[in-house]
């Protein structure tokens, strides 16, 4: 199986690595790469009274890049948008990211993984920490798991930052046996 990432827009390229060497090591059967192409923000996405960007409709485009990419031998292939706009969904303030799930896309924003954003000092292995975490939060979504009752798992829902850094970057026991079914 292949994880994708895929910059959407211009994204800082040591945080797109340090991602995808944290996904190897959390999907140790997986293969991991950054895609060879860049997807441009999509234009309809934006929100001008929000000034933020829709997941949804980034999702979505996500979705029809990896149709074009994908090769028959490849129908399991996740990709992963990696954006640093600031995303959300209709109904919440904003969101760390947004999963098909199940499914072959989804996305994540770095906008407010910085402790910059937060007013705290800068700290690029808190900020890799958290940015591993969403990927695996949502690409665990793309394999059909849902939201875990667990507080230290990755798959717990986050609300608010401080709940990211609260759980670890893996999968709980439970959480880990449902991947391994699905994968
Ligand atoms: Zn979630
Ligand atoms: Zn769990």
């Amino acid at each position: 199986m292949r994880i994708v990432l895929l910059p959407v827009g211009k994204v800082n390229r040591k945080a797109l690595n340090a991602v995808r060497d944290g996904l190897t090591i959390v999907f140790p059967r997986a293969v991991c790469e950054l895609s060879e192409g860049v997807l441009g923000v999509p234009r309809n996405s934006y929100n001008a009274s929000r000034r933020q960007y829709s997941s949804t409709r980034i999702l979505l485009e996500i979705l029809h890049y990896a149709e074009k990419k994908e090769t028959p031998a490849d129908q399991t292939a996740r990709f992963l948008g990696v954006t640093e706009v600031d995303l959300y969904v209709r109904g919440l303030n904003f969101v760390f990211g947004e999963a098909q799930c199940p499914g072959k896309a989804a996305v994540i924003s770095l906008h407010r993984l910085r402790p910059e954003f937060y007013g705290a000092p800068g700290n690029e292995k808190l900020y890799f920490e958290r940015a591993l975490k969403e990927a695996v939060h949502e690409l665990g979504h793309t394999f059909g798991l849902r939201h875990c009752p667990d507080p230290a798992c990755v798959m717990h829902f986050s609300l608010h930052i401080g709940m990211t850094d609260r759980k670890q970057s893996d999968f709980c026991r439970i959480c880990r046996i449902k991947l391994e079914r699905a994968v």
